[in-house]
């Protein structure tokens, strides 16, 4: 632990050697065989869609940008996949009035994300094993422009408040929710950049490709006297991050305890198996003891906390939009990826009625329900979530 980053982390009543040991001797071990597996390697994504906030977009030609096409025999699993699944969002159903109903059930409103269309022709399963986030050189103007538009138009800004008694004196304001939000984009902002320092491009010439962790990079984005104490802020708001993804996968266990909820891949005995990995990662999940209290936010009046929900959602919405105008492929995959995990966790935060409820939900009302794409995304961001 170089960056020695520690202690406390703000707004939690957990710390990061606690979080640290949780994730590195329990949960990660068990959840890096999962993301192997076929369900959750397969991610599919559109990856050309054009860039909806300007025009003026390139795509970068780096080498390492490129993204790697699916393996022929991987073709045939996600086909298959695709056929099973398509219909009935990650639960399969065997009834055709049933896979109606819910296929009728629309569940945009809930959504803190703009999902791709599974169905448009541009989308495409793509390999994440062979594809593993890492240094692409992506980087100067084009990475910083939406950087900026992700900080200076689509997070919530401190504004500055007169006290009512000393109207002399004022003091800027950011109310714990929107903390929250900066504090989660700017923990996805770490997760990318401790990923392309700990995977590294070491060595690149005719006989060698090398990657590795490049320590002084990570110290010049990290280290406190190099980035005037910022450095340890972003740290701990990547554990910020993964405390509100581990909380979420701990609220969702009910979704994936329902026997009908079957991860199909065509090859049962196989399916069976990862089912039950899954459902051990999840309830070792509800297993930590310092979970993120969540009750704190949206918590006061009724109409101001709707109000406030509503803006989160289109705010996150436009980030999860802007990641079509990253000009490196394999960024706009992993940046696509991370911030549809992101949004899947918060929609699972905020739907808690909806998954309590669900038990006694049957087929022809449906309750809470999420697609194959969010599920492969939320696992697959959360395991990315970790300081190396
Ligand atoms: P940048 O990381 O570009 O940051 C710009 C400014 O934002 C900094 O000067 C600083 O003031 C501020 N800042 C930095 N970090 C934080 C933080 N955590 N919280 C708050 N503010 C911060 N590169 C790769 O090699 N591989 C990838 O997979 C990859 N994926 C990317 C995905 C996306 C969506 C984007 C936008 C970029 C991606 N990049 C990737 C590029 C990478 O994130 C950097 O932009 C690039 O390495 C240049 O870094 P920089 O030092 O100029 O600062």
């Amino acid at each position: 632990n170089f960056c020695n980053v520690t202690g406390h982390i703000d707004d939690c009543t957990c710390d990061v050697e606690t979080i640290d040991a949780f994730n590195n001797q329990k949960l990660f071990p068990k959840l890096q065989k999962l993301l192997q597996s076929d369900y959750f390697r397969f991610y599919k994504v559109n990856l050309n869609k054009p860039c909806p906030f300007w025009t003026d977009q390139s795509h970068c030609g780096l080498r390492d940008c490129a993204v790697k096409p699916c393996e022929p025999v991987s073709v045939v699993l996600v086909t298959l996949m695709h056929l099973n699944v398509r219909a009935v969002s990650g639960v399969l159903i065997n009834t055709r009035r049933a896979i109606l109903e819910w296929s009728r059930h629309d569940d945009e409103e809930e959504r803190f994300c703009v999902a791709d269309d599974e169905e448009s022709p541009d989308s495409q399963h793509v390999d994440l094993l062979l594809n593993p986030e890492r240094f692409t050189g992506y980087k100067g103007p084009e990475a910083w422009k939406i950087w900026n538009s992700i900080y200076e138009e689509n997070c919530f800004k401190p504004y500055t408040v007169k006290r009512p008694l000393n109207p002399m004196v004022s003091y800027t304001r950011l109310c714990v929710e929107k903390r929250a939000f900066y504090r989660l984009v700017s923990g996805l902002h770490t997760s990318i950049n401790v990923h392309l320092s700990a995977r590294y491009l070491l060595a690149d010439n005719w006989y060698e490709k090398k990657w590795g962790r490049n320590v002084s990079e990570f110290q010049q984005r990290f280290d406190a006297n190099l980035t005037e104490g910022e450095g340890p802020k972003r740290l701990r708001n990547l554990y910020f991050l993964y405390l509100i993804e581990l909380r979420a996968l701990a609220k969702v266990l009910p979704f994936f305890e329902q026997p009908a909820f079957q991860l199909y891949t065509g090859q049962p005995e196989y399916d069976k198996d990862v089912k039950s990995a899954l459902l051990e990662v999840l309830r070792l999940a509800r297993s930590f003891p310092l979970h993120f209290d969540e009750t704190s936010l949206f918590a006061g009046d009724k109409s101001e906390a709707a109000e406030l929900k509503e803006d989160f959602k289109k705010t996150f919405r436009n980030i999860s939009r802007i990641m079509d105008c990253v000009g490196c492929f394999k960024c706009r995959l992993w940046g696509k990826l991370q911030t549809q995990g992101l949004g899947t966790a918060l929609k699972i935060m905020f739907s808690e009625r909806q998954i309590e409820a669900l038990p006694k939900s049957t087929g022809s009302k449906p309750g809470f329900q999420l697609t194959r794409q969010e599920i492969v995304a939320l696992f697959n961001a959360f395991g990315s979530t970790r300081v190396h």
